[in-house]
Order: C-alpha cells, then sequence, then structure tokens
C-alpha cells in the first residue's frame, strides 16, 4: 500500500513537473506563434493609390537621377517666379487703386458739371422769360410805330382839310372883296343914289338895311369860312398832341427794350461762360476716361504678366516634382524590427489562422515585444501613418523607384504624412493593433503597386 501511495504521489510529482515544463515551454511558443489574420483586403487599396504614380513613371526612364544642385536651381527658380507674381500682383493692385481714385474723381467731376447743367436750365428757363418779355415789348412797339403811323396820316389829312378851307376861305375873301371892289366901282353912286333916291328916311333905312343885309351875308359867310379853317386847325392839333403821347410812349418802349435786350445779352453771357465751364468739364472727365482705358489696359497687361508667371511657375513645379522623384538607391533594407529576428509568419501561403483555409500572406510577421522600435527599413518619403481596423496603425514609406515598403499593427507611431525619413530612422513602436493576434511586426513591401517577397530585400 504504501509503495503504491509512493508511486502514485511520483506519478503525480511527474505530472506536475510535465504541466511545468510544458507550460513553460508552450507559452513562449504559444508567443511566437503570433500572427495578423488577414492583410489582403488592404491590397487593392493600394493598387489603386500607386496608379498614378505608374503613369508618371512610364515616361520617366530617361532623367530618373537629378542631381540635387538641378532641384535646388528649380525650387530657386519657383521662390524667383513667386516673388514676380508678387510684384506684378502689387504693381495691379496700385494700378487698380490708382484707376479707383481716378474714377472717383471723375464722379465728383460729373457731379459738378450735373449741377451746373441744372443751372444752365434754369437761366435757360429765365432766358426764356426775358425773351418773352422782350418780344412783348417788340410788339408793343411796332403796335405803337403803327399808331403813329396812323396819326401822321391823320395829320396829314387835318393839314390838307386845314389847307382846303383856308383856300375856300382866301377864295371866298377874294370873291367878296371883288364882289365889294365892283359894287364899289360899279356903283359908285349906288349909296348916294340909294340916299337920293329914297323917297323918305325910313327907304333910306330900308336900302341902307338891304345893303346891311348884304354886307351881313357876307361878314356871315367869311366868319363861318374862318370857323371852318379854327376847326380844322384844332383837328390838326388835337392829331399832333395824340402823335405826341404816341411818340413819348414809343420813347418809354424802347427804353424798357433796350433794358430787355440788355437782360438778354447778361444773360446770354452767363449762360455762354456756364456752356463753357461744362464743355470744359466734358473734356477733364473725357481725358480722365482717357485715364481709366489707360489703366484698364495696364492692369490687362498686368493680368497676362501675371498669368504667364503662374504657366511658368506650374512648368517649373512640374519639372521639379519630375526631378524631386524618389529613386531607390539600391542594396540591403534594415532589419525593420532590431534584435528580434525571429519570424512568426512568413511571406507565402499559409493557412488563414481563423478562417482555416489557404490564403496569401503578403509580408513577413516579426515577432517583437510590444513598444520595442519599428525602423525604417531604407531612406524614403512617409505616404501614409495611419489607423485601419485591419492594419491597426500602420505606415507606409515611398523609396523611389516605386518601391514602397509597409508596417502594420503598432502600437505607436512617430512620423507623419510628407515625412522624410532615412534608413534606420525610428518610425514607431510594435504592437497588437488591427486584425492580430499578439505584438509583432508585419513588415510588406510593394514593388509596381504589388506586394513582393520582402527577403529580396532583406538578405
Ligand atoms: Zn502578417
Amino acid at each position: 500500500m504504501r509503495k503504491g501511495s509512493w508511486l502514485r504521489n511520483r506519478l503525480g510529482l511527474l505530472v506536475l513537473c510535465f504541466l511545468l515544463c510544458t507550460a513553460q515551454f508552450v507559452l513562449p511558443l504559444s508567443r511566437v506563434a503570433y500572427a495578423d489574420e488577414d492583410e489582403e483586403e488592404e491590397d487593392d487599396k493600394k493598387k489603386k493609390e500607386k496608379k498614378n504614380d505608374d503613369d508618371e513613371e512610364d515616361d520617366d526612364d530617361g532623367g530618373k537621377n537629378s542631381s540635387s544642385s538641378e532641384i535646388d536651381d528649380l525650387k530657386r527658380q519657383i521662390e524667383e517666379s513667386k516673388a514676380a507674381k508678387e510684384k506684378a500682383n502689387a504693381t495691379k493692385n496700385e494700378l487698380a487703386s490708382g484707376m479707383a481714385s481716378v474714377r472717383q474723381v471723375i464722379g465728383s467731376l460729373q457731379t459738378e458739371k450735373d449741377n451746373v447743367v441744372t443751372y444752365v436750365a434754369t437761366l435757360d428757363a429765365a432766358m426764356e422769360q426775358i425773351q418773352d418779355d422782350l418780344d412783348s415789348i417788340n410788339d408793343s412797339i411796332e403796335e405803337n410805330e403803327m399808331q403813329i403811323e396812323e396819326a401822321k396820316e391823320s395829320i396829314a389829312e387835318a393839314e390838307e382839310e386845314l389847307d382846303e378851307a383856308e383856300r375856300i376861305r382866301q377864295e371866298e375873301y377874294i370873291g367878296i372883296k371883288d364882289q365889294v371892289k365892283f359894287m364899289y366901282l360899279a356903283s359908285k353912286s349906288t349909296y348916294l343914289d340909294i340916299l337920293v333916291s329914297s323917297e323918305n328916311i325910313s327907304d333910306l333905312l330900308n336900302r341902307t338895311r338891304y345893303i346891311t343885309k348884304i354886307m351881313d351875308y357876307d361878314k356871315k359867310k367869311l366868319d363861318e369860312y374862318a370857323d371852318a379853317v379854327a376847326e380844322a386847325d384844332r383837328a390838326k392839333k388835337v392829331l399832333e398832341d395824340e402823335k405826341q403821347v404816341l411818340e413819348e410812349k414809343q420813347g418809354e418802349l424802347e427804353e424798357k427794350q433796350e433794358e430787355a435786350q440788355e437782360k438778354k445779352d447778361d444773360m446770354s453771357e452767363l449762360i455762354s461762360a456756364k456752356e463753357t465751364e461744362i464743355d470744359q468739364y466734358s473734356a477733364t472727365i473725357g481725358s480722365k476716361e482717357e485715364q481709366v482705358k489707360e489703366y484698364e489696359q495696364m492692369i490687362a497687361q498686368q493680368d497676362a504678366e501675371i498669368a504667364s508667371i503662374e504657366a511658368a511657375i506650374r512648368q517649373q513645379q512640374a519639372a521639379l516634382d519630375e526631378a524631386s522623384r524618389k529613386v531607390y538607391g539600391g542594396g540591403q533594407f534594415v532589419w525593420p524590427a532590431p534584435k528580434y529576428t525571429r519570424i512568426s509568419d512568413d511571406y507565402g501561403m499559409r493557412l488563414h489562422p481563423t478562417l482555416g483555409v489557404q490564403m496569401m500572406h503578403n509580408g513577413i510577421d516579426m515577432a517583437a515585444p510590444s513598444g520595442s522600435p519599428i525602423l525604417a527599413a531604407a531612406d524614403g518619403t512617409v505616404i501614409a501613418a495611419a489607423y485601419s481596423a485591419s492594419m491597426g496603425n500602420y505606415i507606409m514609406i515611398d523609396h523611389g523607384s516605386d518601391i514602397i515598403t509597409v508596417y502594420m499593427h503598432a502600437s505607436a507611431l512617430n512620423v507623419s504624412v510628407g515625412q522624410d525619413v532615412s534608413a534606420g530612422d525610428r518610425i514607431g513602436s510594435v504592437g497588437s493593433t488591427g486584425r492580430s493576434t499578439g505584438p509583432h511586426l508585419h513588415f510588406g513591401v510593394r514593388k509596381n503597386g504589388s506586394y513582393v517577397n520582402p527577403w529580396s530585400y532583406l538578405k
């Protein structure tokens, strides 16, 4: 019984020991067996990213190895072009502000001119009023002149009438004078006869009365003629008075006419002066507009110059881009996971760890503890430093000649896109991010857009 119990104890110890030993042995094994599950799905994406680069690569075979002095030259040319463009822009801005101030001057000149034009319009209205006044004065003068003419004619007629009356009176006077003379001569004795032949005093008186009657008749006739002459003379005088009044009125009208004419002349002078002013404004505005046109031409020239500088910059930039294309220098890559050379999963076909089917593994899994450094395999430029669900934190470096290295599952990234790195620079830390079963560095190499065996560059 004791023997069996001992044996049982020995066996138990052996089992324990075995278990312990196995555990010691199995644990590190299981650690190095950590691998990523699948990065295949990322291939298409990377291929697309590199497609554009491939197109450019084709016509680049001639001048791949650009010297740094050539690149510096191009950079200097671009800087010079940019400075020239800035200068051209500054000149353009100066021209534009010059043009703006000329336009401002034109604006204020136009306002001043408009004011004068408005003033001339009121002067024209006033002028019209003056002209109306002058026209009515002239009408009055004309009418008055006609009245004076009529008065003159009437006076002439009255003079004729007066002359006629005077003539008749003269004629009648001569007739009566002749009659009296005849009577006196022909019957010198008549009075005596009458006196002598009168039978009595009554008869004498009758006969004398008769003579007196004849005499009275003649006298009456003469008086009538004299009255007619006086009447004609008075009528003529009335007409002459009327003519006098008309002539005085004519004088007044002519004075008014003179005043109105003076006003008109003054107004004409003022309007003419203002119109000259307007012409001067127009001429100045015209010359300013010429200046604006010149400015516009100069600005257009400047724009053309700027455009040609921009075209030159684009050309120079293209040349620089071409000259700056990275060319892989060749030689062996730096081992990206220093001190850790154990490969937990190699490049090539493998049984997928979770899917259980044969699949392509497009890189090398280097077993390394979390936090250990990841180094750049060669000189190059970081073209990706990001996170993806499958690759975890990953980095891609372009080494030129269409060679790209890929580093996956990092716990930390030390670089960013666009950064230039040298071979051996620390770019991140090993981790187990993304689709990974434990800490390791998945290292891949792409050539012309496809994954290739990294060993070609590591041995
Ligand atoms: Zn892997």
